[in-house]
């Protein structure tokens, strides 16, 4: 189960009632960030989550909306005493940045660990996530990142039987753990059918459309992608500065089929998102506004 929120849904700065886009996901006792605006803080307490299970927080880009709220972040998990690394991912830069933004958060009882992406794409496993960074189109280095969850197949018990494979072993084998005993191994792959389908989240702000964004977010349970603009006639305004409008965002979502869109990071400008819904969904009618605390609960699919 992986529980998904959008902590804000607002571009460039803070607004009463709107925090800045950022996304928080729990799993099995980690939890995960993307983007720490100003504000962030907050945004997470509104919604009652804890600082603490926060082992990793990805960046999108290094524009303020997206990171000034780190260096407040960091001084609370240093206050409730954490101990263990903090892991950080982001584009090229990310150290250099970070250490900047420390001159205001400088002793802190835990380290950093930072992993600074390396090309087009990239992907890391961090505690029991697959994340994948992969480079979008803004007026600065920029990424989109997909989170998944990934599943084993199902166990065999007939090919474990005929095996003989000790039954002691099943559940570690299940696990995807390789066992030596007694002179023999036993692997996975030799108990567990082909991969069943996992839980795939995509989150892309700060970019035009890409043929990176159609090719990661294809296949999505959830897409929470950039809209900065809900009136068409800013379609011009989206191209100079990098930004979508509502109706790009939906063709992204027809070309990627994912279960649902939500759309966020609005324009200050942008007062009730809600209006341009009707329209958007005739290009894809699964598309809704992003609000601030908006949540999912995403489970593994059911099998027959
Ligand atoms: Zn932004
Ligand atoms: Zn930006």
């Amino acid at each position: 189960m992986l529980d998904v929120c959008l902590l804000g849904c607002g571009g460039m700065m803070p607004l009463p009632g709107r925090w800045l886009t950022s996304l928080m996901t729990r799993f099995n006792g980690s939890s995960l960030l993307i983007d720490c605006g100003e504000g962030t803080q907050i945004a997470v307490k509104e919604k009652g989550w804890s600082f603490k299970p926060i082992d990793t927080i990805c960046f999108t880009h290094y524009h303020g909306d997206h990171i000034s709220g780190l260096p407040g972040l960091l001084l609370t998990m240093g206050n409730a005493e954490r101990e263990e690394p903090l892991t950080l991912i982001g584009p090229k830069g990310l150290e250099r940045v970070v250490n900047a933004l420390r001159v205001i958060a400088p002793e802190l009882p835990f380290p950093l660990v930072f992993q600074e992406i390396q090309g087009p794409e990239q992907t890391f496993e961090q505690k029991g996530y697959r994340i994948k960074a992969f480079r979008v189109n803004h007026n600065v280095t920029c990424c989109g990142y997909t989170i998944e969850l990934c599943r084993a197949g199902r166990f065999d018990v007939e090919r474990a039987k005929a095996a003989e494979i000790p039954v002691r072993f099943w559940n570690r084998l299940q696990k995807g753990e390789e066992i030596e005993h007694e002179g023999r191994i036993y692997r996975p792959e030799d108990v567990l059918g082909p991969q069943r389908k996992g839980i795939k989240v995509t989150y892309c702000t700060d970019t035009r459309p890409t043929d990176s964004i159609v090719k990661n977010a294809a296949g999505s349970d959830l897409f929470i992608c950039e809209g900065m603009y809900g009136d068409p006639e800013k379609a011009p305004k989206a191209v100079e500065y990098k930004h979508m409008t509502f109706q790009e965002a939906a063709l992204l979502a027809k070309k990627t089929k994912p279960k649902e869109m939500w759309l966020t990071h609005y324009s200050p400008s942008l007062v009730r998102p809600e209006q341009y819904m009707d329209e958007v969904r005739k290009i894809f009618p699964r598309i809704y506004p992003g609000k601030d605390g908006k949540s999912v609960k995403l489970g593994f699919e059911e099998e027959e």
